[in-house]
């Protein structure tokens, strides 16, 4: 079918004319408010953006919240009974950004938004209005006819890659994104005569109704994107734990560990760290053992040459395994960039236990993926001498081959969260603020 002209979506975006028109949500990151039913009773609940454990206020059942791909949210609206509402697709990324530049690695966290199909006729981004209003999940029962995106998240992300690295140092050789949370956020429109805004419930300037239906044309179901999981412990039947924000869930009774899979809860390795000293807070943190090719860094004496540490390597040290640390919770980007480099180049030497400890654990809240994204950040910023980071990290292979949950101990001070020997703390404050990131 035929687009009018000014409708007809390009292959390919030009970045430069549009970056301007990128508006970030604004300073401090927004954390939705999301309307939903409960699975079991249909009762009314809000959830935050980031709570993945509840329990229903009204019949008191736990559930779990696990996505399949990104987040589809809709904007409530205020259309007038009985119109037929059009959903509008805009993607949304909130994390942070990563480069690695000749100054050193560079970051930044971001909250943006951007048309998910292009056209000059509608507003390029979600932009602040979003603050103000609830959302709801799309479900198969969401009534409305929804434009399927048509820009890939690949070219949304390269253009929000580009706002990044628009006034860094050059050459970048690596950029990545960690602890971000994409959605699909769909904005309410009908047609009644004119295209109208069903948040605002008033007409949109400047699109007529034919250029509207064609706009529209494609529109359809929804895709399934969302799954409530029960949480009883599928190996032994007990009540799981965890925080609302947790994405892995404990079984205290049969000493297990969980996260939302494919096929409901899958089970995960997991072990921690013990320290002698009180009190203590378990801080997760996702040990990744990876192939890197180029380089040698197989062991703790390939470390010692690669990071060129002050230290004579030891009789042995050719015999412990190296492994990539990096933090399974948000935590600002300079902080989390702190503590996967003193772990990593700590490289706890002590088999971790294989069970759950006993004190208090922070919940995970980054998934095992964003650990492996964070591989050659975790690289660049150890690897000595800087020159050759920058030659070797554009042609670098890391390739994650397994992966364990360590729970590591930080002893709770006033303010910080302190590990006396691997020299990382988090400061409290800092950790609580963080939990919208
Ligand atoms: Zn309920
Ligand atoms: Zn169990």
């Amino acid at each position: 079918m035929l687009f009018p002209a000014p409708l007809r979506l390009c292959a390919r975006i030009c970045f430069p004319a549009l970056l301007r028109e990128i508006r970030p949500f604004g300073r401090v990151a927004i954390n939705f408010l999301i309307e939903h039913q409960c699975p079991q009773c249909g009762g009314p609940i809000v959830l935050e953006e980031t709570d993945r454990l509840f329990t229903c206020e009204f019949c008191r059942v736990r559930s779990f919240l696990v996505q399949r791909g990104s987040f589809q949210y809709v904007f409530a609206d205020k259309a007038p009974g009985g119109q037929e509402l059009l959903f509008f697709p805009y993607w949304r990324f909130k994390g942070m950004f990563f480069a690695c530049t000749p100054a050193g690695v560079k970051h930044k966290f971001m909250d943006l938004s951007y048309q998910a199909v292009e056209t000059n006729r509608l507003p390029v981004s979600v932009g602040l209005r979003s603050q103000a209003l609830k959302l709801r999940f799309v479900t198969p029962k969401t009534e409305g006819r929804f434009l399927p995106p048509s820009v890939s998240l690949t070219q949304v992300m390269e253009m929000f890659d580009q706002r990044f690295s628009s006034g860094l140092p050059k050459p970048i050789v690596h950029q990545t994104h960690i602890g971000e949370s994409l959605s699909l956020i769909y904005a309410p429109f009908y047609l009644d005569g004119k295209l109208h805004d069903a948040v605002l419930n008033r007409p949109v300037p400047g699109i007529s109704k034919d250029e509207a239906e064609a706009l529209f044309v494609d529109a359809g179901k929804p895709r399934k994107h969302i799954q409530f999981l029960p949480t009883l412990c599928p190996s032994c039947g007990w009540d799981l734990t965890g925080k609302r924000d947790s994405l892995v869930l404990q079984c205290r009774n049969c000493d297990t560990a969980w996260q939302g899979g494919k096929s409901g809860l899958q089970q995960i390795p997991f072990a921690h760290l013990p320290l002698d000293a009180e009190p203590l807070v378990f801080m997760p943190f996702w040990r990744v053992r990876a192939e890197v090719s180029d380089l040698a860094l197989d062991t703790y004496a390939d470390l010692v040459k690669v990071a060129n540490l002050p230290r004579a390597v030891q009789q042995g040290w050719d015999k412990i395994g190296f492994r990539f640390w990096a933090p399974a919770f948000k935590v600002r980007p300079q902080t989390f960039i702190r503590l996967l480099t003193s772990i990593t180049l700590a490289q706890p030497k002590e088999e971790p236990e294989k069970r759950l400890p006993k004190g208090s654990i922070h919940p995970v809240n980054l998934p095992i993926t964003e650990a492996i994204e964070s591989l050659k950040i975790n690289l660049a910023t150890f690897m000595k001498p800087r020159r050759r980071v920058l030659s070797l990290l554009p042609e670098v292979d890391i390739r994650a081959k397994s992966f364990m949950l360590v729970y590591v101990p930080f002893v709770e001070k006033h303010h910080d969260l302190v590990h006396p020997v691997f020299q990382a703390a988090i400061n409290k404050n800092q950790l609580r603020l963080s939990n919208n990131l």
